[in-house]
C-alpha cells in the first residue's frame, strides 16, 4: 500500500500533476491580476470624481462667502435726464398755472386759494397732447374735477397725468408708449380748471408724490 502511495504521490507532482498545478498558479496570478486592475479602475474612478466633488466644495464656500442678495442701497437722484432719459414736452403751448404745493394760488374757477400740482398748457382744441416719456398706460379715466384724464408709469416710480383732454383719447390701459407718443387731444374737460379754457393739466409724481414738470419737461 505505502509504496502505491508514493507512486501515486510522485506521479501526481511529477506528471499530470505538475501541469494543473501550474495551471492553478497561472489562474491565481490571472485572478490576482484581475483584482488588481479592478482595484486600479476603482482608484481611477474615484480619482475622476474627487475633482468634480472638490469643485462643488470651493463653489459651496464661494456662495457662502458672497454676500447674501443685498445690494448697496441705489442712491435716488432726481437728475431728470437719469430718470427719464427722453422726456418731452407733452404740448406746445403757453404755461399759464405754474406748479405750487407749498403756496396757495388763487383759483378763478374754484374762486378760492388752493395748491396746484402741475402745470396748466394752455393751446388750441384739439392739438396733440404727446407722451413725454416711454411707458405703460396705467390709468384712463373721468375726473370730476380733472375731466378726461391719462395717467401713463414710467421706470423708477414715475408717474406722469395728462388731464382735461378731450373725450375718448387715444389710448387704452395696458398700452405700451414711447416718448412723444399722442395719447389725447387738447380740451376743456376739466372742471376745476375751466376758466384756464383749452389746455392741458400736467402733472408728473415720484413714489405718488407730486414734484414740479418743469423740474423734468422745458
Ligand atoms: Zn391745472
Amino acid at each position: 500500500m505505502g509504496r502505491m502511495n508514493h507512486d501515486k504521490s510522485r506521479s501526481f507532482f511529477g506528471g499530470r500533476g505538475f501541469y494543473i498545478a501550474l495551471v492553478l498558479c497561472l489562474a491565481a496570478i490571472g485572478v490576482a491580476g484581475y483584482f488588481v486592475l479592478v482595484q486600479q479602475a476603482k482608484v481611477a474612478e474615484e480619482g475622476k470624481d474627487k475633482p468634480v466633488v472638490r469643485q462643488e466644495e470651493v463653489e459651496n464656500v464661494q456662495r457662502a462667502q458672497m454676500p447674501e442678495a443685498d445690494p448697496e442701497p441705489v442712491q435716488e437722484t432726481l437728475e431728470p435726464e437719469e430718470l427719464l432719459p427722453q422726456v418731452c414736452s407733452p404740448l406746445d403751448g403757453t404755461t399759464v398755472t405754474v406748479f405750487s404745493m407749498t403756496e396757495l394760488m388763487y383759483d378763478e374757477t374754484m374762486a378760492d386759494w388752493r395748491t396746484h400740482d402741475g402745470v396748466d398748457i394752455r393751446a388750441e382744441e384739439g392739438d396733440a397732447v404727446k407722451t413725454a416719456a416711454a411707458g405703460t398706460v396705467k390709468e384712463v379715466r373721468y375726473d370730476d374735477l380733472m375731466g378726461v384724464t391719462v395717467v401713463i408709469s414710467h421706470a423708477d416710480g414715475y408717474e406722469t397725468q395728462y388731464s382735461s383732454l378731450q373725450q375718448e383719447p387715444p389710448v387704452e390701459q395696458g398700452k405700451a408708449v414711447e416718448a412723444g407718443d399722442i395719447i389725447g387731444l387738447v380740451g376743456s374737460t376739466a372742471a376745476a380748471e375751466g376758466d384756464v379754457g383749452p389746455h392741458l393739466h400736467f402733472s408728473v409724481s415720484k413714489d405718488g408724490r407730486v414734484v414740479d414738470p418743469q423740474e423734468y419737461v422745458k
